[in-house]
């Protein structure tokens, strides 16, 4: 009993369910288009380039593109090009057919000629428009609906009125006298025309309206020419063609006929002709409409009936500005409306008049001259202040070098006079007790002559070094054989080095080089080299020179088996006043300035010189002198042959 109830049951559940089925086609319906997408048609009245048009279009997708299911398919009626009763039939048929396969679930219609072919087909069972929803924009007619039509049309109704925008002209331009109202043939030009002579009455201030309707560019622009006063201004509204070609005017080409003409600032209701050069206005925001019919047919898209859709009564109008020709008619931004919106506007573009903006800028350029000033300062503060510390610091080091050549050159001054004192004491005492003999004269007269040359070199040294810091050493070069006169040199120590049991060794790769020297000049500073190795090298040392040739240099090395210097003092041993011992103990007698001129003397042949050396194995000098070929004339100021045995003295005369 209970089965069969239960298989009862069923039954009368699926017949109910095929019955419902059959009798509600509405309900098939709504099943397939749950399952199928929505399709919308959309029908402008101009062609694909129309710009307003294309902005409306913009705002749509931007709304239904969050929709995956919805198609949109767009025709354009191009009205511009053809409008007649066999036109629009002919169109009907054609749409018909193109369709007739398709499922259309609603209309959009953008202007006035789009919204009035798809009203008319509304009731025309053979239409695809049959009693499909329409939803409208950009229809400015003030438009009643049946009771039949507002059950399937909605949109947004534009209310034209044209006071505001009239009443912000004549506040930005206060000594206006006409305002050329430019029009084309389209229903809405005509809208515009009818409504600002409904409203004239309203105006802050009586103004001439000079309409100037037409759809031809040509004659917009002869008749703006008939209108010379200056104080004018142009609102534009509409399309134009070329007369010969009957193609469309593009809107900048249109904005620069009228300026041609009439130089004077073009307001217009239309958003593309802010982007072609108008100065500004109160527009359509094309994409706000989109996006406000977008919503509609979202809403239609989730089966919700048109019914319920409540119109909107509103301009949706913006108040725009192109700032650039805000600048380029010098309008002052602070007579405009505050809730304008700008374009062309760059961030640092201020809402100023131009004298403001120029104060304004003048005071920026100002502020970044003074902080780039002051930075200026403070960095060159800190780097007078480094050169300050650094002039001092250096300063300091003179100062001390200073210090340290007097005690030197005091010790050095004093030692052999002492001496020379001594001896001649002791000398006096001989002559009082008739003790004198030759050989203790001679013996003592010896003395006082090495310690006398010892003062001299010290005084010679003082003034060579100071002559060659000042660049007053003269030079007197003449060509000479470089090997004979530092073979020559070397010979005139032998003796000497003999007598402190250091051998010399002198080789050379040549015989004979020529080059231009100041041979005394050399001479001296060889001999100073050569007497540093001897006093620096102990008994039974070697003290090896060497000459030889390389890329046009001539070189010439003194190497000894002497104590050598400490690494830490080379790169400073060419200085003046340099010693590597210092103290008042030392061994061996010097003031420190040999070197120094050495490397002066080298310098003038315009040479170099260089140390290596270790400590308890010796050291080697070398110098380097290019070789140079000159005049074999004698040179006018050469002086010839001065003693270089005197010389020797000079040089050796520090060496106990
Ligand atoms: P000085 O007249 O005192 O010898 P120099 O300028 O000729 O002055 O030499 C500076 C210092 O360099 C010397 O005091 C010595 O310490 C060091 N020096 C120079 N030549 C040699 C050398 N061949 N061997 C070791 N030390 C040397």
């Amino acid at each position: 009993m209970k089965t069969l109830s239960i298989k009862r049951f069923i039954f009368f559940i699926v017949l109910f369910l095929l019955l419902t089925t059959y009798i509600n086609p509405a309900l098939i319906v709504n099943a397939e288009s749950s399952k199928n997408d929505f399709n919308i048609l959309v029908v402008s009245s101009y062609n694909p380039s129309s710009e307003w048009e294309a902005f409306v279009i913009e705002g749509v997708k931007r709304k239904l593109d969050t929709d995956k299911n919805i198609n949109v398919s767009y025709e354009f009626l191009d009205v511009r090009t053809i409008y007649d009763e066999t036109y629009l039939k002919s169109l009907s048929d054609l749409l018909n057919l193109k369709y007739s396969k398709s499922s259309i679930n609603a209309i959009l219609t953008i202007d006035d000629e789009a919204f009035s072919f798809a009203r008319s087909n509304l009731f025309n069972a053979e239409s695809i428009f049959f009693k499909k929803p329409i939803v409208f924009t950009g229809v400015n007619k003030s438009i009643h609906f049946s009771t039949e039509e507002s059950y399937y049309i909605r949109g947004v109704s534009e209310v034209e009125d044209n006071t505001a925008l009239i009443n912000m002209i004549l506040n930005i331009h206060k000594n206006l006298e006409v305002i050329n109202i430019i029009l084309d043939n389209a229903t809405y030009s005509t809208v515009v025309r009818n409504n600002l002579i409904d409203i004239e009455k309203f105006f802050s201030y009586p103004i001439k309206l000079n309409f100037i309707q037409s759809s031809f560019i040509e004659d917009i622009s002869n008749e703006l020419a008939l209108n010379t006063t200056p104080n004018q201004v142009s609102l534009i509204i509409g399309d134009f063609k070329y007369k010969t070609t009957e193609f469309i005017c593009p809107l900048t080409e249109t904005i620069n006929q009228i300026e041609s003409t009439n130089p004077y600032p073009i307001y217009t209701k239309s958003q593309p002709y802010l982007f072609a050069g108008a100065v500004g206005g109160i527009t359509d925001w094309g994409q706000q409409q989109g996006l406000v019919v977008g919503e509609m047919l979202l809403r239609l898209s989730k089966n919700e009936d048109i019914k319920t859709i409540i119109p909107t009564y509103d301009t949706l109008e913006q108040t725009v500005f192109n700032y650039k020709m805000v600048r380029k008619y010098g309008i002052n931004p602070l007579l405009l409306p505050e809730d304008s919106i700008f374009i062309n506007k760059g961030s640092f573009d201020f809402l100023l008049p131009t004298y403001l903006l120029i104060l304004l800028w003048i005071s920026i350029l100002a502020i970044i001259s003074l902080v780039i000033l002051l930075i200026y300062k403070v960095i060159h503060h800190k780097h007078n202040s480094k050169k300050n510390k650094i002039l001092y610091i250096e300063a300091q080091k003179a100062e001390k070098m200073k210090t340290e050549f007097i005690s030197n050159v005091s010790h050095e001054l004093r030692t052999p006079l002492n001496i020379i004192l001594s001896t001649c004491k002791l000398l006096n005492l001989k002559i009082k007790h008739a003790t004198l003999d030759t050989d203790y004269l001679k013996d003592k007269l010896g003395s006082i002559e090495q310690n006398s040359n010892r003062l001299l070199r010290l005084v010679n040294n003082i003034l060579d070094v100071t002559r060659i810091e000042a660049g007053f050493m003269t030079t007197y070069f003449k060509m000479q054989n470089i090997v004979e006169v530092v073979e020559d040199t070397i010979l005139s120590v032998v003796d000497f080095a003999k007598t402190h049991n250091i051998e010399i060794i002198f080789d050379t790769e040549y015989e004979e080089i020529l080059t231009a020297i100041d041979k005394l000049k050399l001479e001296r500073a060889l001999l100073n080299l050569l007497s540093n190795a001897i006093k620096f090298t102990s008994s039974e040392g070697v003290v090896d020179i060497y000459i030889k040739t390389e890329n046009s240099n001539v070189i010439i090395s003194v190497k000894d088996t002497g104590i050598g210097i400490p690494e830490e003092y080379l790169p400073f041993i060419f200085e003046r006043f340099k010693q590597v011992d210092s103290s008042f103990t030392r061994e061996n007698e010097g003031s420190g300035l040999g070197l120094s001129i050495v490397k002066g003397i080298v310098e003038l042949h315009n040479g170099t010189i260089a140390v290596a050396s270790t400590i308890d194995v010796g050291s080697t000098f070398t110098i380097t002198i290019p070789i140079c070929i000159i005049d074999k004339e004698i040179p006018k100021y050469a002086i010839e042959n001065s003693d270089l045995s005197q010389i020797v003295n000079l040089e050796l005369s520090d060496i106990q």
